[in-house]
């Protein structure tokens, strides 16, 4: 099927944002890599999840996470306020539907900073979300970086050690890895890689659209240009 474009169509129309996961074993430095990608890279937003850990001293209620008891979370599920929850390392953590879902309509790309179970989700009910996993170089870094957070107990940091080459073998399910043994590197990698993601033929709908139409080219040649 192919139409040309309407006069109603709105010409103030978006591309909806796209939904990037980036997904690493606890302590494997992907909040660094995140923080820098979010100064560099333009109209980039990030979920701020919910969790019923308690904040460590530097972190701030609505920055890093909302810090929410236990009893507050399992209403949020059971009115379905969550896009993907998880129980990670004996907390509950999740990403809050309507959140995303305001970014991503403005045409602002998010990224949520989720575990490997959380990115599962993900994949089984958006499709076409960004998956990417970020490889710390080593197991005895992971452990150093743990270390030198310095806010885990003993018991909480042996349990995230343990937990992590499981978590490392989901690595295959993801579009992107990207190893983590320079952040200067890395930062830029995972930089490259949303805006190659932006650069998609199908997701360039709307900016595509003037100069497909100076060429009197339809619409849906952007979409699939097969079932033309
Ligand atoms: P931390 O307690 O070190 O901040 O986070 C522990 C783990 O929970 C990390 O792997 C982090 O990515 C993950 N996490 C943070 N927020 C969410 C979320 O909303 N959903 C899921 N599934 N995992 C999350």
């Amino acid at each position: 099927m192919s139409s040309e474009y309407s006069e109603n169509d709105s010409q103030n129309q978006m591309n909806r944002g796209m939904l990037i996961v980036v997904s690493s074993p606890s302590g494997g430095g992907k909040g660094t890599l995140i923080d820098r990608v979010l100064k560099t890279v333009p109209n980039l937003s990030y979920s701020v999840s919910f969790t019923t850990r308690a904040p460590r001293p530097a972190e701030e209620d609505g920055r890093e996470y909302f810090f929410i008891d236990r009893a507050t979370f399992e209403q949020m599920i059971e009115r379905g306020e969550f896009l993907e929850w998880a129980d990670v390392y004996g907390h509950l953590y999740g990403t809050n539907c309507k959140q995303v879902e305001r970014e991503r309509a403005a045409g602002h790309d998010i990224i949520l900073e989720i575990d490997v179970q959380g990115a599962e989700s993900i994949r089984e009910k958006i499709p076409d979300a960004v998956s990417i996993f970020i490889l710390p170089p080593s197991f005895e870094l992971l452990r150093g970086r743990l270390l030198a957070r310095g806010t885990d107990s003993a018991e909480a940091l042996e349990k995230r050690m343990r937990g992590a080459p499981s978590e490392v073998e989901q690595f295959r399910h993801f579009q992107y890895v990207i190893l983590n043994d320079d952040i200067n590197r890395a930062s830029h990698q995972l930089a490259a890689v949303i805006y190659a993601e932006r650069a998609r033929r199908e997701r360039q709908e709307v900016n595509l659209r003037g100069a497909l139409e100076d060429f009197g080219v339809f619409r849906d040649a952007v979409a699939d240009p097969l079932d033309q």
